[in-house]
This record gives C-alpha cells, structure tokens and sequence, in this order.
C-alpha cells in the first residue's frame, strides 16, 4: 500500500495540504507544520492526497511504496 511522507523540516506551515485534504493531514499547534493523520492510503485516499502533494509549496510531501 502506499504510504505518504512528511518532511517536517521542508514544512512552512503553508496550511495547503490540510485545505485540501483534513482527513489526511493537520497542522501542529504551536508550530504549524503538518502532522499525519494518517499515512497508509486507500486508492480513494490517495487521489486527494495527491492535490496536497501537488499544492505543497515546499515540496514536504511524498509518496512511497
Ligand atoms: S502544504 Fe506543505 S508546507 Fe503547507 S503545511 Fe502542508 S506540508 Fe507544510
């Protein structure tokens, strides 16, 4: 199955990948970058996340497997 990958490092709290995908992704608190809800994705899930990845304006995302 597919797995998604955030850097935390690369993250600028841009906030795109929670816009477009709340079921995937959060944003930390205090520091704002993203947090995983989850990151083993379903066909279904997949073609959501695959916007925030596209949207992500620091290419923190990625996918693997
Ligand atoms: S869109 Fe990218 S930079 Fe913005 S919060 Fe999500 S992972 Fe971080």
């Amino acid at each position: 199955m597919t797995r998604i990958v955030a850097d935390t490092t690369r993250c600028v709290g841009a906030g795109q990948c929670v816009l477009t995908d709340p079921a995937t992704f959060a944003q930390d608190s205090t520091q704002g970058t993203v947090v995983l809800l989850r990151d083993d994705l379903s066909d279904e899930a997949l073609a959501t996340a695959r916007q925030a990845l596209y949207l992500c304006p620091s290419r923190a995302l990625s996918l693997t497997g």
